[in-house]
């Protein structure tokens, strides 16, 4: 393989997997392949969106490639907001109204365990192969540190009491869905190139 597409046009997130795959093989964004397009994300689930974005570079590039999509779920909401997560409170899709918009939901709910889910779909050769990386954690009732994005003020992962906000970037990434499901990729990788 000389070369794999991650279908992200976030130059930051790229960067942050190719330091983690240690050189296996060159990683490149959609803006080095000339991609520029608003693909399409209108799965129901993780899964759906993940595919359907490897499975749009795939069908018009034929390139190997992988793309993520994330959700944070949370038990007693029915693992809402789910593949929502980023339009939660509106299609303004702002960070905050989303923490609000979860905090009252969960008002007056004891159950306030939740999880992070990312979900890569990796396509070689016109092959699929799925990969999944789970924080396991709980809903604060209040935000706490300044660090991260989305959710993180208010996620607390378990076995700390520090939210993810509270956290290094490198700290967060050890023990983070997306970090996890990363590692379950580049495993995989490692075997076949
Ligand atoms: P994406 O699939 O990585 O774009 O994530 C979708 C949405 O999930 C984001 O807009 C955030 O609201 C939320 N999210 C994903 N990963 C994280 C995280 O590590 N911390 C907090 N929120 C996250």
């Amino acid at each position: 393989m000389k070369q794999l597409v991650f279908a992200s046009a976030n130059t930051n997130k790229v960067k942050e997997v190719e330091q983690k795959m240690g050189g296996i093989v060159p990683l490149v964004g959609l803006k080095e392949i000339g991609c520029f397009d608003d693909i399409p994300e209108t799965g129901a689930t993780l899964e759906a969106n993940a595919r359907q974005k490897a499975w749009y570079i795939w069908d018009k590039y034929k390139l190997d490639c992988f793309a993520d999509d994330t959700g944070l779920e949370v038990i007693a909401l029915n693992n809402e907001p789910g593949v929502y997560s980023a339009r939660y409170a509106g299609e303004q899709r702002n960070s905050e109204d989303n923490i609000d918009k979860v905090l009252v939901n969960l008002n007056g709910k004891t159950d306030r365990s939740a999880r992070f889910r990312t979900v890569i779909c990796l396509i070689i050769n016109g092959e699929e192969h799925l990969f999944e990386g789970i924080a396991e954690g709980n809903i604060s009732t209040e935000r706490k540190g300044s660090e991260g994005f989305g959710y993180d003020p208010v996620f607390i992962p378990k076995g700390d009491e520090r939210s993810f906000a509270e956290m290094s970037l490198e700290e967060k990434n050890i023990i983070s869905h997306r970090g996890k499901a990363i590692e379950e990729l580049v495993s995989y990788l490692k075997s076949v190139v």
